[in-house]
């Protein structure tokens, strides 16, 4: 099937055969893609959501396939809390994979903290943005599951006679990238290595790495792709990142050579094709990512200095 051929609807849609793919428009903030991979007896889930209503939604409407199906694997592309923080709702029995680093930033950015910081008093500028884009999920009263198996090297699954593999591409979006490859459909669910539609967010990098990243996708040459934010995609999405990131690290290269700090390069950039997408503030960020990659010099700031620089930037 082809991706043009899928609707970019809410719900569950099979994308290959035994294939499906949780979609949640419009992509932004939180709203992120899931997948569910079917085997005989078994099925494999990529990501739960971020919080667990929204979970629950999309396990109930799973339960089609999953009734005679259960899910004997689940595997956490990264640790952002879009991607994980509904793993509470997964049986015990459910084996939890994921990349590296996984369980240390789950605990270093919690449901808690992100309830506390809906709450508390960060301004003008922080609080109302904050609030904008995360005040619609529930962060209270979440227990946080990690994984129970962390993936360093590429790994094969056996789901119910399928194989499944999981290949760790990160560094990059976070610290801990997993894809997800389905070698017998050539699906690839790509987690947050891609956003479609959406600007993609540089939380850890470097930026190299992850269009090397996009590289290795591109090698598998998949037919049909399922990418953490947006519709679903080909390999004309991958490459899309791809000259997202590569115009960043050109920008970036440029303006440090030029005398300017991060900062002031984000002040005068022109997106071109870019400026289009979703969530643009994140190039903000993006950029400081690119000059600590490029730059050992560039001074380290906290997260709450990072979203603060990201809301001052944010159209609204
Ligand atoms: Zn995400």
């Amino acid at each position: 099937m082809t991706a043009s051929a899928i609707p970019y609807r809410k719900g569950l849609h099979e994308v290959a055969r035994g294939v499906h793919a949780w979609l949640a428009p419009d992509g932004g903030w939180g709203l992120s893609n899931a997948g569910l991979i079917a085997g005989d007896g078994a099925a494999l889930l990529v990501d739960t959501l971020f919080d667990l209503p929204m979970t629950r939604e999309m396990l109930a409407a799973m339960a089609v396939v999953t009734e005679r199906r259960p899910v004997r694997y689940a595997v956490n592309t990264h640790a952002n809390g879009d991607h994980c923080f509904g793993n509470s709702l997964l049986s015990p029995g459910t084996v939890i994979h994921a990349g590296p680093h996984f369980d240390d930033d789950l605990h270093e950015v919690p449901p808690a903290l992100l309830a506390q910081l809906m709450t508390a008093e960060l301004g003008p500028v922080l609080g109302p943005y904050l609030r904008r884009n995360f005040g619609r999920y529930t962060f209270t009263d979440v227990p946080v599951r990690g994984a129970d198996v962390t993936v360093t090297g590429p790994l094969t699954l056996d789901v119910g006679g399928r194989a499944v593999e999981i290949l760790p591409l990160g560094p990059a979006h976070t610290r801990g990238d997993v894809v997800v490859w389905v070698p017998d459909t050539r699906t690839l669910f790509a987690g947050d290595l891609l956003f479609i539609g959406g600007t993609p967010m540089i939380w850890s990098g470097p930026p190299g790495n992850w269009i090397a990243a996009c590289d290795r996708m591109l090698a598998l040459d998949p037919v049909t792709v399922v990418p953490g934010h947006g519709p679903v995609t080909g390999p004309a999405g991958i490459r899309q990142v791809r000259d997202y990131l590569s115009f960043l690290l050109g920008y970036a290269r440029s303006s440090l050579a030029a005398g300017r700090s991060w900062r002031e390069a984000a002040a005068e950039v022109d997106l071109g094709p870019y400026a289009a997408w979703g969530e643009s503030e994140r190039t903000v960020a993006n950029l400081y990512a690119a000059y600590r990659s490029l730059d050992p010099a560039t001074a380290e700031i906290s997260l709450l200095e990072l979203l603060t620089a990201m809301a001052g930037a944010d159209p609204g």
